[in-house]
């Protein structure tokens, strides 16, 4: 079954891009507009992966997922900042902080799933129709 995926996104376009690319693939999308929001959704959701950005109001992407990660049960579930942060450092310091793997925006909607999906195992893999 198609994992449950979380968006942390202030960026409406961004963020209904990227929720289009999962729903089409078959994954249940979660989303929240700035960090303390998506924080929140995702200490009551749990959900199987976490999609996010890091320059966003209240909390920034950083801190999510340094509180994430402070949490039981937090410390294995996959977590990929969507960043349009690209400068040399900003991939290290994304890991450094718990990120376990940094995508610059914008995103290419012919890789973006299969770049996620490779931190799913298979059974919460979707289908991906549009792009295979
Ligand atoms: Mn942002």
């Amino acid at each position: 079954m198609p994992a449950n995926i979380l968006i942390i996104e202030d960026d409406s376009a961004s963020r209904e891009l990227v929720k289009y690319l999962l729903e089409a693939s078959g994954y249940t999308v979660l989303t929240a507009e700035d960090g303390r929001a998506g924080l929140r959704t995702a200490l009551e959701a749990h959900p199987d992966l976490v999609l996010c950005d890091l320059q966003m109001p209240m909390m920034n992407g950083y801190e999510v997922v340094q509180r994430l990660r402070e949490h039981p049960g937090w410390h294995h579930v996959p977590m990929i900042a969507v960043t349009a942060f690209s400068m040399t450092g900003d991939r290290e310091a994304a890991l450094a902080a718990g990120f376990d793997d940094h995508i610059t925006k914008p995103i290419t909607p012919e890789t973006f799933i299969g770049q996620i999906e490779s931190f799913l195992p298979p059974v919460l893999r979707g289908s991906r129709p549009a792009y295979r």
